[in-house]
């Protein structure tokens, strides 16, 4: 991470909105309502650990808006939480709902832990802890969380009992990204990496690319990196890097991306709730030096996350943390295409060294949305008690994101904008008609309420 604080990354991503704001058609006060997150809460949570001791986490919920709907966003387990990440995620979760236009507005949270250090029960008590904190902040109808790094489908399940306990009912509706038994959706566990192929599918009919021509780097092997990369794959995309948290490797001649999920997910134990390997660890002898059998196409040179992000390939894909492309390495990635499927992975202020040299950035609200999305087909589902087809899912993904893909294209195109301005043009239309619906300025300060000429008959 470069010099800037995280602290900064809040107001970094509101940045952004007032280079949006030239090209929107918008009422300032609906620019200022969305500087400040709405609601923001702190918790401690309290876990009694294996050996007897006690232990304090620390956790945050933040509601940035409202105005389209109920906040909606993931829970993140890691170290590095920090509320003005918290802020910044929910900010960009209310900006990437207007831009897919489903009727959320944006949310986050977050437990400052480090996941992989905990028991089984611990992280089920942590859950249920976290839970417990914040169940007069969250709701169906007000703040429906999700899973984001570190979290996963069954402690989106603990997370949903413990709240339905808390409540006396069932309540699958108050999160998504639950296990599909307990009410989650078909097609919601690879919806944010297929959201982010959906884009990349539109670029190939737009470009007339052959997909064996195009050499793909992912940095982030998780949930969404892997599903990009197995769809990629599928198609014959040439994927020549990965990376995870340890490490990378580099395959030239592209990697065998189904062996190295299998290999990726493979646990030490049983009890193990998250992978124990990493993609650089040799599979046969499992350290991360030797090359037991160069021909194994999911053996590569091991290279760091920094280089990842430098290979000269032709589409870069940042799957995990943010602020991992700044202003002190921007000038040295080649890509020519930069696909966004983490939250804010580039800082603002290399926005303009990718502009410069001609990178087409494809945003992250608008490459990751489609996990809000089929998050917002599992609320739908849950609410309604009629369960839909894997295909209904995909397809209505699809149309969703091919519609959005398109009109922010075309905005981009028209205005002679970069395409993360543009994604935000098209979020702040969207916003700002609903923040105008309910009366600004402009309405309020004529005083003299407009009757309607004609009172409709029925
Ligand atoms: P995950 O926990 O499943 O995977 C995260 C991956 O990133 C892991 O492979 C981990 O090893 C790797 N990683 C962690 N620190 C790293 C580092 N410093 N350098 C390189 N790799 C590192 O998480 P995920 O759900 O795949 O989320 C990844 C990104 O996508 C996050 O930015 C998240 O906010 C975003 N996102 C996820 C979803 C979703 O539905 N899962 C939706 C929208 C956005």
């Amino acid at each position: 991470m470069e010099s800037r604080t995280v602290d900064d990354i809040f107001q970094d991503a509101i940045g952004r909105l007032d280079r949006a704001a030239e090209y929107a058609d918008l009422d300032g006060e609906a620019l200022e309502r969305l500087r400040y997150p709405k609601a923001m809460l702190q918790v401690s949570i309290p876990v009694r650990m294996d050996d007897g001791s006690l232990k304090i986490f620390q956790g945050y919920r933040v509601r940035h808006d409202d105005t389209r709907g109920p906040t909606k966003g993931g829970i993140r387990f890691h170290p590095n939480v920090h509320p003005g990440e918290v802020k910044a995620l929910a900010f960009w979760m209310t900006c990437k709902c207007a831009v897919a236009g489903i009727p959320f507005g944006g949310g986050k949270g977050g437990v400052i832990v480090d996941p992989k250090q905990l028991s089984r029960m611990e992280l089920e008590r942590l859950s249920r802890g976290f839970i417990e904190q914040v169940a007069d902040f969250i709701g169906p109808e007000t703040d429906v969380p999700a899973p984001d790094v570190y979290t996963n489908p069954m402690i989106m399940g603990w997370m949903m009992d413990e709240y339905s306990k808390i409540r006396r009912r069932r309540t699958p509706d108050v999160i998504t990204g639950k296990p599909i038994p307990l009410g989650g959706s078909l097609g919601r566990d690879d919806a944010t990496g297929r959201g982010a192929y959906y884009c990349i599918k539109e670029l190939e009919r737009r470009r007339a690319w052959k997909p064996a021509d195009i050499r793909v780097a992912i940095q982030g092997f998780g949930n969404a990196g892997q599903h990009v990369a197995r769809l990629l794959h599928n198609d014959a995309y040439r994927i020549v890097a990965i990376s995870d948290s340890r490490g990378g490797i580099f395959r030239e001649q592209g990697l065998d991306i189904p062996r190295a999920i299998e290999l990726k997910n493979q646990r030490a134990s049983v009890s193990d709730v998250y992978p124990a390997r990493s993609v650089c660890d040799c599979p046969i002898c499992g350290c991360t030096e030797c090359h037991c059998n160069p021909q194994d196409s999911a053996i590569g040179d091991v290279i760091s996350n920094a280089e990842l992000l430098e290979l000269d390939v032709d589409v870069l894909i940042p799957a995990a943390l943010e602020n991992q492309i700044t202003t002190d390495n921007v000038e040295r990635i080649p890509a020519s295409i930069v696909v966004e499927v983490a939250n804010g992975p580039t800082s603002s202020d290399a926005d303009e060294s990718f502009a410069r040299k001609g990178t087409l950035v494809v945003p992250d609200i608008l490459a990751n949305s489609g996990g809000v999305t089929v998050s917002y087909f599992e609320w739908t589902q849950n609410r309604s008690g009629y369960y839909w087809t894997e295909n209904e899912v995909h397809e209505r993904l699809r149309t969703i994101m091919v519609r959005e893909f398109n009109t922010i294209y075309d905005l981009m195109t028209e205005k002679q904008i970069d395409m993360r301005t543009a994604a935000y043009t098209h979020a702040l239309n969207r916003l700002s008609d609903a923040i105008e619906a309910q009366g600004t300025s402009r309405f309020f300060s004529n005083h003299i309420a407009h009757t309607p000429k004609e009172t409709p008959t029925t």
